[in-house]
């Protein structure tokens, strides 16, 4: 079984959108180096305010990242939405996907019925993992494309 852990928090990093995107590479580069050697896989959604990640591996692997993600302070007020076992992951391929909310995936968004900003307290974790699937889709399309195009 896989353990998969979904929570929100909220983003303490002020900013325009540059700062915002520098700031999301920065995290999801350093998750990705640590996940890789971690056994972790998931999507960090990232909405201006909020950020929703659902993290997936072996139960002491995801909790122990879940504990030392929790402590950074460039978010706060660490929510955890669901923990479960799971018969097998959800994001095989990604030591850590992640989507910031621009006009580019906007479109992903209205599909799943949110047309303003997320709120994340009244979400279940199945609207978040479904989104983040179709985020997911929609960025291999994306690296497809440009493939494709070059
Ligand atoms: P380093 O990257 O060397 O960092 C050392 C310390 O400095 C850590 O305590 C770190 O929290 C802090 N730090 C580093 N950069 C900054 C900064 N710019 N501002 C403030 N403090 C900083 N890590 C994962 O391993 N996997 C994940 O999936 C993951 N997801 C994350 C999701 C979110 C929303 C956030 C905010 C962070 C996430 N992180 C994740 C990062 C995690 O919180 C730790 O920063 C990281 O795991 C520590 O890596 P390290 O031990 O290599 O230390």
């Amino acid at each position: 079984m896989i353990h998969q852990l979904v929570y929100y928090s909220r983003n303490t990093v002020p900013g325009d959108g540059r700062a915002m995107l520098t700031n999301m590479r920065e995290i999801l580069s350093v998750s990705q180096r640590n996940n890789s050697r971690d056994g972790i896989t998931g999507f960090l959604i990232f909405d201006k305010t909020w950020f929703v990640q659902i993290l997936e591996g072996e139960r002491a692997q995801v909790t122990e990242t879940y504990n030392r993600i929790a402590r950074d302070t460039r978010h706060s007020g660490t929510v955890v939405i669901n923990v479960r076992d799971v018969p097998a992951r959800l994001f095989p391929n990604w030591t850590m996907g992640g989507a910031m909310r621009t006009p580019e995936v906007q479109e992903v968004y209205l599909q799943h019925g949110f047309g303003g900003p997320l709120e994340p307290a009244r979400l279940k974790s199945d609207q978040i993992i479904n989104l983040a699937l179709d985020l997911q889709a929609f960025e291999m399309d994306r690296r497809q494309g440009q493939r494709i195009a070059s």
